[in-house]
């Protein structure tokens, strides 16, 4: 059995810390103990790398010591969780129903005689395509646009994400010679790892998506402008510009006013600017980022960015608001698809929104309770990582500020093995490969961890039993002969290739 304490010496962070050494300095060696106290791997000179969101663990070199072998000690460990017959899920980003409850206001508004908007709109009835002025100014701060280019729509901000797609494809932007679908093949860009259903917009209407790399502080720009100034086919990009799903990357100023100013081969090229976290805050850092509706008209591309955002993990998520803001020109075009659509929103909803949340400080209020519920579940999954996996070469886990995820990045090869090994110890987790078009990881690597709806004590177990897959997938990719005699291994330190990987060397 694979654990802390007396059975096992595996504290590679607490010792590093301990140690007073920074990082990415030598720190020595840990040594990994079976439940007889007898060593099984001994890793030396663990360098290890701390960005602000990425824990990174480089392992330079690892001796097995011709103990009992490792992968049977791990499969103990793994039997040991599964005989525990949990039934864990970190699949969606749900709200856990005690965040559904600090909304519970919400379900006696706007009352029996209440239903009167502050022109005398009678919200019972129809009309308002744009949505109640009062709602429209809530949101203004949040969206970063004046309340007359905001439009406060029904339910579900990917549904109004979904149809300004399907919008131009088949009437085309205001800027479209002609539909988008009758431009030939279109494409959109898609930062990876990113959100699993912005990639099932485009498949499911054959829009070719383009990956690039999501770094730390956004989108590589380097690899974003080239490609956009030379294909005009490049009609879009995903960008997720706060606390991203999944990795909680917030897009520097420098990155979103190089996306605003961006020469675009396609004259009707859009950002879908998705700023579903806008408000989510995980630290006590309320984290601003550029406006990118400003920049983008300061750089004389007013139309290009479409701004989305949503109160559905702000108050109910299946009851919320759907928010777009954009220039005057765009705006008018989506009322204008709208009208054939629809004879208005749910104004009641709009209503009992705008009593509730009242002003953009009381939404502020609200997310602060909402952080004081999420964040302990965020650093129960941290430290359980933290404590069993950091040792792991090529292996690395983000640490957002926000939002509502965490990504594991375990070694290349594995994430499939790991899911499926979690679905069979009782814990359900988004598909490998999910985090990247057309569900296919090329290093099959990420897995997207999603805290917020299991109870804490779920939550830590769950990460148990993550990091115990994660260990026993790594030990068996390990060559027979490494597991199972004395042997020892060289790795070189590196990420994000093979080089971080134990290999073969000589025997010890
Ligand atoms: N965008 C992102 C980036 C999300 O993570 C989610 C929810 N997981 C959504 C949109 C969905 O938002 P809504 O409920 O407003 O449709």
């Amino acid at each position: 059995m694979l654990s802390e304490g007396k059975n096992c010496s595996l504290r590679p962070r607490a010792s590093l810390l301990k140690s007073g050494r920074g990082y990415g300095e030598p720190a020595g060696s840990i040594t990994l103990r079976n439940q007889r106290g007898s060593c099984i791997i001994r890793v030396a000179t663990c360098s290890t790398q701390r960005t602000p969101t990425q824990e990174k663990s480089y392992v330079t070199h690892a001796v097995h010591t011709g103990s009992p072998d490792l992968h049977s000690t791990l499969q103990d460990a793994y039997r040991a969780f599964q005989a525990k017959g949990l039934k864990l899920n970190l699949t969606r980003g749900k709200p856990s129903p005690a965040q559904l409850d600090l909304s519970a206001e919400l379900l006696s508004l706007p009352g029996r005689t209440g239903a009167y908007a502050e022109d005398a709109t009678d919200c019972r009835n129809y009309g308002g395509l744009q949505g109640l002025a009062e709602a429209r100014r809530l949101f203004s701060g949040i969206l970063g646009a004046p309340p007359e280019q905001v439009v406060v729509a029904n339910n579900s901000s990917l549904a109004l994400m979904h149809d300004t797609v399907v919008y131009s494809l088949l009437k085309g932007t205001c800027d479209s010679a002609l539909p988008w679908s009758r431009q030939g093949e279109i494409a959109f860009l898609c930062p990876v790892p990113g959100y699993d259903r912005h990639f099932k917009i485009c498949a499911d209407y054959g829009i070719r998506m383009i990956p690039v790399a999501l770094r730390e502080n956004g989108p590589d720009m380097d690899e974003v402008e080239s490609l956009v100034a030379q294909d005009s086919s490049i009609k879009g990009m995903w960008c997720v510009p706060k606390y991203s799903n999944p990795t909680g990357a917030v897009y520097s100023d420098a990155v979103i006013e190089r996306l605003a100013a961006m020469k675009t081969a396609a004259p009707d090229f859009r950002l879908y600017w998705d700023n579903a976290y806008a408000v989510h805050h995980l630290t006590e850092e309320r984290i601003a980022i550029a406006n990118i509706l400003e920049l983008s008209e300061r750089h004389g591309h007013p139309n290009r960015p479409l701004i989305f955002a949503s109160t559905s993990k702000i108050t109910l998520a299946g009851a919320g608001l759907a928010l777009f803001a954009s220039s005057k020109e765009n705006v008018k075009w989506l009322l204008a698809r709208f009208t054939p659509r629809t004879i208005g929103p749910d104004k009641i909803n709009q209503l009992r929104h705008v009593l509730f949340l009242k002003d953009e400080e009381g939404i502020l209020r609200l997310m602060d309770e909402h952080r004081s519920l999420l964040a302990p579940k965020f650093q129960a999954v941290l430290e359980v990582f933290a404590s069993k996996l950091a040792h792991v070469a090529d292996l690395s886990w983000t640490r957002p500020k926000g939002g509502y995820f965490i990504s594991l990045d375990v070694p290349k090869g594995c994430a499939r093995r790991v899911v499926a090994l979690a679905k069979q110890a009782g814990i359900e987790l988004t598909p490998a490969g999910a985090t990247h078009p057309h569900g296919n990881d090329p290093e099959d690597r990420t897995i997207r961890i999603a805290p917020t709806f299991p109870d804490l004590s779920e939550v830590a177990q769950a990460a148990e039993g993550v990091a115990i897959c994660v260990l026993l997938a790594d030990a068996e990719k390990l060559p027979a002969h490494i597991s199972r005699t004395r042997a020892s291994a060289e790795a070189v330190a590196g990420h994000g290739s093979d080089a971080g990987r134990l290999r073969p060397a000589e025997p010890a």
